[in-house]
């Protein structure tokens, strides 16, 4: 059985307004630190919905899931 996929989380601070819509989708994956900006708080995970939500409701596209073994890019959407 080939292992479950894992992505890489990174998040674009200079991007990042602090809104924490991905804190409340996801608040085991991301946390915003003392410059109330968010940052994952693990990378790579295992794929998981709830992060691809977070990346796509983000309103500055700040955060990038890609493909923890090919690099290829998950979301935001090419
Ligand atoms: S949803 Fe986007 S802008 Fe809002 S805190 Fe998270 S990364 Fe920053």
């Amino acid at each position: 059985m080939a292992p479950a996929p894992r992505w890489t989380v990174t998040v674009d601070r200079s991007r990042c307004v602090g809104s924490a819509m991905c804190v409340g989708v996801a608040s085991d994956r991301f946390a915003l630190d003392g410059d109330a900006r968010s940052a994952p708080l693990a990378s790579p995970v295992e794929a998981d919905e709830r992060v691809r939500d977070a990346a796509a409701n983000c309103p500055m596209e700040a955060i990038e899931l890609r493909d923890a073994t090919t690099g290829e890019l998950i979301d935001p959407y090419a």
